[in-house]
């Protein structure tokens, strides 16, 4: 039922708009109930693409039109007034289709945390079951794992050599290894887990929609963008989109469900009357709902790399023809070699000094380099060196910077964010830094490292090493909270996700987090996905 047109089904019962991480899960578990009709609409297209399934392949998508939304910051005067260009998944599976494939839930605290925001029912104890519920975990038996679900995880099939010296090193400055960091408590270091089966990536896609779209109660449209929510007497009624330079409409029987990411989602809100009165007049969109947090209570995990030359070959030194075309027939050989490694393959959490009750920097070690320079807007266009080279980013856990999404000149989204902009989070990196620095100072770095890349000279001083955090700041692709989840008035969404004051209408996505987790979002966000289809199941 893939075709917009010969389909006559127009009517559904649910609409959901973005078939991304969330949007996916939602579609295939409303499907499961043969009565039910959903409709499923996606702006990107499919995601068959071999570059799609090589986990290395995200590289070769990011800022590419056709996998990557590529959405626009405003000039950041936190970091000097760069501005990134913010990746985000644009087809079948949205971020689980062009993301790093790093698996992490986030730490018990992160949810329950959720709950004093006013997210009743979202406590660590509650999502549990739907964690285990998304999951297929292809490691050894473990109870913090699911074992029956659609999506593959599994433990990393051939860490880089490398990653031995760094998981050393953590260990000399006092980082126990981690058995399994997604049990609710992440302090130490640890190899990732992948959204990974056999090797390929496991997207949304592959793991829910690919047969679920066989039912024929499920229609999935393609290429099809929505442009606003269609409101009857304040209820969400259906959606309008363009398709092929055509506008079309769908209609709802029961709900429209906004699954279109954190910057879409605010948006398509916006577009369609529903968001600050004051935005929307200047505009010029008629208002439907003042609700002044629609777009804001955006959060990102601020990074900061830095790197060194080392004796050994890294990723970055062997992007010759003749190795990537061996690494190419040892990943289809057998789906070892960097073409099939997670983007980030080591990482470790830590508290970078006293009195934290949890870890504040998710430290993530990469056997090659890239450059971030001050004009830089996206760091998947930064240049590698040549020379052998490692990197450690280290992300702030819980940053305090705040940021909106706003509504640009043609009604798109476009990212108003300081990535630095609370001085508590520059202080903070200023301790991460230096943690990092004493990581690379341990005897394992030191028998690797033959010279300083990124800082160099080493800053001297906390003003010097705040410097160079707001020339060297990147975004980790991790927005979450624009379309906030609460118990209060000004919350966008409700614990069950529907809009206040708006009839027949969810959002279920990244954007509802409160507080962003500890670490990456995509095992949230498909947790997330289960979460809200089970309530709209069970007619909440
Ligand atoms: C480059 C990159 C690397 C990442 N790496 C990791 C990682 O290693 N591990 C991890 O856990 N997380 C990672 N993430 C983050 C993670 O993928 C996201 O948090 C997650 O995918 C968000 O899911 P979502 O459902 O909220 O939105 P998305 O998955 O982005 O889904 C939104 C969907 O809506 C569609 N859409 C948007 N607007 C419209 C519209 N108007 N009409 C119709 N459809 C629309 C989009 O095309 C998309 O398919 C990464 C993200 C990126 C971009």
């Amino acid at each position: 039922m893939a075709d917009a047109k010969s389909d006559p089904m127009d009517v559904a019962d649910y609409i959901i708009v973005g078939g991304g991480s969330a949007g996916c899960v939602i579609a295939a578990r409303l499907s499961e109930d043969p009565a039910t009709r959903v409709i499923l609409l996606e702006a990107g297209g499919e995601a068959g693409s071999f570059m799609v399934q090589m986990p290395a392949g995200f590289a070769k998508m990011l800022l590419n039109d056709r996998f990557d939304w590529q959405y626009e910051q405003l000039p950041d005067p936190s970091i000097g007034n760069r501005r990134f260009i913010w990746s985000a998944g644009k087809m079948l599976g949205g971020g689980s289709s062009l993301n790093g494939q790093v698996y992490i839930r986030g730490t018990r605290n992160d949810f329950d945390h959720w709950l004093q925001l006013g997210a009743t029912g979202w406590g660590w104890d509650d999502v549990w079951p739907y964690f285990l519920r998304c999951e297929h975990w292809h490691g050894p038996a473990n109870q913090n794992h699911g074992s029956h679900g659609p999506v593959a995880v599994s433990p990393m099939r051939d860490p880089h050599p490398l990653c031995a010296v760094f998981m050393d090193a953590c260990a000399q400055v006092g980082l126990g290894e981690l058995e399994d960091y997604n049990g609710g408590a992440m302090e130490g270091s640890f190899l990732t887990q992948a959204t990974q089966l056999d090797g390929w990536r496991c997207s949304t896609e592959k793991a829910y929609l690919r047969d679920a779209r066989k039912r024929p109660n499920l229609r999935v449209i393609t290429n099809a963008d929505v442009e606003t929510i269609i409101m009857e007497n304040s209820r969400a009624v259906g959606v309008s989109y363009r398709r092929d330079g055509q506008y079309e409409t769908v209609r709802a029987a029961r709900e429209v469900i906004v699954s279109a990411g954190t910057m879409g989602s605010p948006a398509l809100l916006m577009r369609s009357g529903i968001g600050p009165a004051d935005s929307l007049r200047e505009s010029g969109i008629e208002i439907i709902q003042d609700h002044p947090e629609v777009g804001e209570n955006l959060q990102e995990h601020p990074g900061v790399t830095q790197n060194k030359f080392v004796n050994r070959p890294t990723i970055n030194s062997q992007l010759r023809p003749h190795h990537i075309m061996r690494d190419l027939v040892r990943f289809l050989w057998n789906r070892t070699g960097p073409l099939g490694a997670p983007a980030v393959q080591a990482m470790a959490m830590v508290r970078t000094h006293d009195g934290l009750e949890e870890p504040d920097a998710q430290i993530h070690f990469l056997p090659l380099a890239y450059n971030v320079e001050q004009d830089t807007i996206s760091s998947a266009e930064a240049e590698m060196p040549k020379e052998p080279c490692v990197s450690i980013i280290a992300s702030l856990t819980r940053p305090k910077s705040r940021g909106r999404i706003k509504l640009g000149a043609d009604k798109r989204p476009v990212i108003d964010h300081q990535l630095l902009g609370d001085e508590r989070d520059v202080a903070s990196m200023v301790k991460a830094m230096k943690f990092v620095n004493g990581v690379f100072a341990t005897s394992a770095m030191q028998q690797i490292i033959i010279g300083d890349r990124s800082p160099d000279p080493i800053p001297a001083n906390d003003e010097e090493w705040t410097q160079y955090i707001r020339d060297k700041a990147l975004v980790t692709y991790h927005p979450v909270g624009s379309c906030r989840m609460g118990a209060d008035d000004r919350a966008v969404v409700d614990p069950q996700c529907r809009v206040r004051g708006i009839g027949g209408l969810r959002v279920a996505d990244a954007s509802i987090m409160p507080r962003i987790t500890s670490g990456n979002t995509n095992a949230t966000a498909i947790m997330i996905g289960e979460k809200v289809a089970e309530t709209i199941r069970s007619g909440r």
